[in-house]
């Protein structure tokens, strides 16, 4: 096992990784930010080194502060957690050059999967279905472009190669808006991610949010942990995640696993990772694969009863998955509710002092969370505080469940979005489930 690794993040999935080392016996490192000295899993971890001031920018991404840690810490490897510095290939291939293990994949299957057009290319010729699209990159050149798009057909979506976090994206229903689209999208993509390359692919109208969780060792096992449904979402951003996704039968969960465990064979995957896709009418179409562990990991560890941060770090030590395909059974459903310092109307952030924190519990709660009474949540981070899980016999419970421990937390002194999910949770549409992305607007009354 490895002695010693650094977590290279910060909030709950620092915590989470910690948690995860102390458990296979591994000493932790934590770094942290001038503002983060308070943080939880900092005041756990068996060393901490502050790596810089409080913006991401100079700390959480400032790469030579974070091998340094490393170097004068001893230790011998790297997880990179979600969002930060994940999957950056430069990165993890920093990492590997200064002679730590990186957590994750390997720098070039990153890379070929965060270039959104490689990614898409690379998934159909591993048999992967994929939307109708330009099939690479999009020239400047106008009547090629229209060609496309009237053979793809209206609506169609263009999109930014380097793109993420629901952003770099423009649909476009005529032709009339089809170049302007393009070169604002292109605009867009040059400033937020350095890179102007832009793809056009079919427009779904109303799709769900379905994606398979994968993960493989480094001796070509490849096993799928089934799918979750992150549907509810708002402005492209996952609100609350479940798994199973509710409709989707054992055989189409077999089918795409498969295809999934069969594509990472392709590509020579190592660790955890998850193909995202659209789905509508009974398809899956590949939209884009995350090569690291998601805020939404802990659902499928709830209704497989897999540890998946464990396994990454057995995965980086050189051992064989502990689990076989036909091991991995699924029981019961699971729900996850993102728990976020911001104001429940306007979703504006609202930092500040926690005067009050109750946690909720009972069979089948998990609250995965590094903020504390008296704990103060910087303005300068995502607003996410916490994740609150529920599991239940099947997904009636499961509601049920969240339902409670929803009205039994508190969180004091700052805003926090318990009362929306709380509607979510209590409203009758949800409750059926199975509602496309655009539920959640829709039911906020920011679409028709
Ligand atoms: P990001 O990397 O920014 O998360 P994705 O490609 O994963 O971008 O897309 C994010 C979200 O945008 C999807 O979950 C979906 O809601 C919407 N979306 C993306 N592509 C399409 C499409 N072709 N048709 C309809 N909606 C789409």
């Amino acid at each position: 096992m490895l002695g010693k690794i650094l977590i290279a993040n910060r909030g709950e999935i620092a915590l989470r990784i910690l948690r995860a080392c102390r458990e296979l016996g591994i000493k932790a490192v934590a770094v942290h930010s001038e503002a983060d000295r308070d943080l939880k899993h900092v005041r756990l971890a068996d060393e901490s080194v502050c790596i810089g001031p409080a913006p991401a920018r100079e700390s959480y991404l400032n790469v030579p502060a974070i091998i340094s840690a490393a170097e004068v810490t001893d230790a011998v490897a790297i997880h990179p957690g979600y969002g930060f510095l994940s999957e950056n290939a430069d990165f993890a291939e920093k990492v590997i050059q200064s002679g730590f293990i990186f957590i994750g994949p390997r720098p070039e299957t990153i890379r070929l999967m965060g270039d959104k057009v490689s990614a898409i290319e690379a998934m159909r010729k591993a048999g992967i279905p994929c939307l109708p699209g330009s099939d690479g990159p999009l020239s400047d050149n106008y009547d090629e472009n229209l060609k496309i798009a009237r053979r793809i057909g209206f609506p169609i979506i263009i999109k930014a190669a380097g793109g993420g976090g629901g952003r770099g994206m423009r649909v476009v229903h005529s032709e009339a808006n089809l170049h302007s689209a393009i070169a604002l999208t292109r605009g867009e993509a040059s400033a937020a991610f350095g890179n102007d390359t832009v793809y056009m692919e079919k427009f779904l109208e109303d799709p769900r949010h379905i994606e398979f969780q994968v993960i493989a060792d480094s001796h070509g096992n490849v096993i799928h942990l089934g799918e979750r449904d992150c549907s509810t979402q708002r402005r492209h951003q996952k609100v609350i995640e479940e798994a199973p996704a509710p409709g989707i039968t054992e055989e189409q969960r077999r089918e795409m696993g498969a295809r999934c465990v069969r594509a990472c064979q392709d590509i020579g995957y190592l660790g955890a990772g998850t193909f995202e896709f659209l789905y509508q009418e009974g398809e899956f179409y590949f939209i884009e694969m995350n090569t690291r562990v998601q805020v939404e990991h802990p659902v499928t560890e709830m209704v497989t009863g897999f540890d998946i941060v464990k396994e990454q770090l057995r995965i980086a030590a050189g051992e064989t998955l502990s689990i076989r395909q036909e091991d991995v059974q699924l029981r019961g459903h699971a729900i996850e509710c993102r728990l976020n310092a911001e104001d429940p109307a306007s979703f504006v952030p609202s930092p500040g002092l926690i005067e009050q924190f109750h946690m909720p519990g009972g069979p089948g709660i998990r609250v995965e969370t590094h903020i504390y009474n008296g704990y103060k949540v910087p303005p300068y981070y995502d607003s996410m505080i916490g994740k609150l899980i529920a599991h239940g016999e099947n997904r009636a419970s499961a509601i049920a469940r969240m339902r409670t421990a929803l009205s039994e937390m508190v969180i004091g002194g700052i805003k926090c979005n318990i009362p929306l999910l709380l509607d979510i949770v209590n409203d009758a549409a949800f409750e059926a489930g199975g509602q496309n992305i655009h539920y959640l607007e829709q039911k906020l009354g920011l679409k028709h």
